[in-house]
């Protein structure tokens, strides 16, 4: 676990243990390539070091590939939708990132790629097609706990998206809306760096008839240029900051680097519930003082 996870993980608990609610883990391991066992058990050691206690079982994404087959088909079957027309909401597409970049507008600064629709009205048959979700051209209109109101038009921000791989790997944004739905979740913490892409989980929650969550997006972890902390600067894993610091340090330097606390101070996740709000917060990204 590296601190900015442990940021999202820890406003979540405070979160949800404030307002008399569960707290669930899931394990997100649906790529094989990158996932592995052993990351998994070390993540729930760290959980259980800095004391941030779950509630039930864990779910493992690895293993619900049926359930999200389900809710595939039932994209595939939904026939008429806000005026998209009249066939499936999904097709298969053979288009490669280069093919995809290739096709697109120079528009984007920000690196995002935009499908643009190259095999919506295409006839392939393939087993090693990806399977993209036809987005309709509107706002999705949402409200952010922290960032407040927010629209997106899906046709612009990417495209019809991907939500099955062509390696027959569920994409992210399906399989998190399935779990999260099942799961029974209502409230979701996570890093701002996600906050648009709540738009197409929002789309999937409204196409699937599922009871939406709130949204909670949280300020960054930066440096002291700004910039993002680096996930791969070893220096910031648990496993590394745990032979100098205590569980109640980490979790001190956190709450007061977001606002939450007046002096940095050690403390358990359970002394930071009182404390907690999402008022203190602010918007703007935060630099640790480590
Ligand atoms: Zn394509």
């Amino acid at each position: 676990m590296h601190l900015g996870n442990v940021l999202a993980a820890l406003l979540s608990w405070v979160s949800a243990r404030q307002q008399g609610g569960l707290w669930r883990l899931r394990i997100e391991d649906l790529d094989p390539q990158r996932s592995r066992r052993e990351y998994a058990e070390q993540l729930m050691r760290d959980l259980e070091w800095l004391g941030l206690t779950w509630d039930g079982e864990v779910v493992w994404q690895s293993k619900r590939a049926e359930v999200y087959e389900q809710y595939l088909n039932q994209l595939a079957n939904i026939r008429e939708n806000r005026g998209i027309g009249t066939g499936s909401l999904v097709y298969p597409c053979t288009c490669t990132r280069n093919e995809i970049l290739a096709a697109q507008a120079p528009h984007e600064s920000d690196g995002r790629i935009v499908y643009p629709g190259t095999c919506r009205n295409k006839n392939i048959q393939s087993s090693k097609a990806a399977i993209r979700l036809i987005v309709s051209d509107e706002q999705i209109e949402y409200e952010d706990r922290v960032y407040g109101h927010q629209a997106v038009n899906l046709a612009t921000h990417c495209g019809d998206f991907i939500v099955r791989r062509s390696d027959g790997v569920f994409a992210y944004q399906l399989a998190v809306v399935v779990d999260d739905a099942e799961m029974g979740v209502t409230e979701i913490v996570r890093g701002r760096d996600l906050l648009l892409s709540a738009a197409q989980q929002l789309y999937l929650y409204r196409l699937l008839g599922f009871q939406e969550p709130l949204f909670c997006h949280h300020p960054l972890l930066v440096n002291e240029q700004g910039q993002r902390l680096c996930k791969r600067d070893k220096s910031l894993e648990i496993s590394a900051m745990r032979k100098k610091m205590t569980a109640q340090e980490i979790i001190g330097l956190l709450a007061y680097t977001m606002g939450l606390t007046p002096a940095r101070e050690a403390l358990t996740p359970e002394q930071l519930l009182p404390l907690f709000d999402w008022n203190k917060m602010g918007r703007e990204d935060k630099c640790p003082y480590i």
